[in-house]
C-alpha cells in the first residue's frame, strides 16, 4: 500500500499525508494551530508537502489553512468549486439543492484557492469524488494506486464506521454539522459501492477492508 500517513489530534481530528513523486499531498487542514504538528509530520516523513487538498469547508477541515499557506510558499491549495464559497464564509445555496441550511461551523480562510476541482478530477494519484451531503461540496479522494479512500465527512469511524446521516452517540458532532442527510447517505452508498481497501476518515481511526461496514452503518441508517 501506499504510505498514507495519518496526523491525528485530539484523538478525533485527522488530517492526511499523501506521498507522491513530487513531495507529498496533505488531505485536509485540521484545527487552528495545528500547522507545527503537520509540518514536523511531513519533516518526519522527509518529503515537502506541495499541495494541500480540502474535502470540505468546515472549520476542523480548514482550521490550520492560513497557517500552513504562510509556511509553505507556493503551496497549492485545491478545494471543490462548490465548497470553495464555504471558504468564503458564503453560506447561500444554489436553485436546485436541497433548501437545507449549511449546518456546522464555518469560519472560512484568508488563503484562496489556487484550484478548484470537479468530480473525476485527478490531484496526483487522488482521483476526485464528489459525495455531496455533509456540506454541498464535499469531495472524497480515492488513491487510485491502493484504493484508499480518504472519505472526509461523508463516513467518520470513532465508536465504529457509521455516515454522517445518522446519529452517532459515540461522536455526534460530525452528524450535527451535516447539511443534508438523504443527499449524505446517498453519496455515503455510492462511496462504499467503490469497494475501497481502506477509509481513512476526518475523524477516527483508519479502517481495512470497510465494504462490510460501510454496508451495515448504511442498513443502520434507513
Ligand atoms: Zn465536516
Amino acid at each position: 500500500m501506499t504510505d498514507t500517513i495519518r496526523i491525528s489530534r485530539f484523538g478525533f481530528v485527522n488530517c492526511y499525508l499523501v506521498p507522491e513523486d513530487d513531495g507529498l499531498t496533505l488531505v485536509d487542514a485540521m484545527l487552528p494551530r495545528s500547522g507545527k504538528a503537520v509540518l514536523a509530520a511531513a519533516e518526519r516523513a522527509g518529503a515537502p508537502i506541495k499541495r494541500i487538498a480540502l474535502t470540505h469547508g468546515h472549520g476542523d477541515h480548514i482550521g490550520a489553512l492560513d497557517e500552513l499557506a504562510a509556511a509553505l510558499p507556493g503551496v497549492e491549495v485545491i478545494i471543490s468549486a462548490r465548497d470553495a464559497r464555504l471558504l468564503d464564509r458564503d453560506k447561500s445555496l444554489d436553485p436546485g439543492e436541497p433548501s437545507s441550511k449549511v449546518r456546522g461551523g464555518v469560519p472560512g480562510a484568508k488563503t484562496k484557492p489556487t484550484r478548484t476541482v470537479v468530480d473525476g478530477d485527478r490531484i496526483g494519484s487522488l482521483q476526485v469524488i464528489a459525495s455531496p451531503g455533509h456540506t454541498p461540496g464535499h469531495v472524497a479522494f480515492l488513491d487510485v494506486r491502493d484504493r484508499t479512500l480518504l472519505c472526509g465527512d461523508a463516513y467518520t469511524t470513532l465508536g465504529g464506521v457509521s455516515t454522517t446521516a445518522q446519529r452517532n452517540v459515540r461522536f455526534p458532532l460530525a452528524t450535527m454539522a451535516t447539511w443534508d442527510r438523504p443527499t449524505e447517505l446517498a453519496s455515503a452508498r455510492m462511496l462504499a459501492e467503490l469497494d475501497a481497501a481502506r477509509l481513512a476518515p476526518g475523524h477516527g481511526r483508519i479502517v481495512e477492508s470497510p465494504r462490510a461496514a460501510m454496508e451495515a452503518a448504511l442498513a443502520r441508517a434507513k
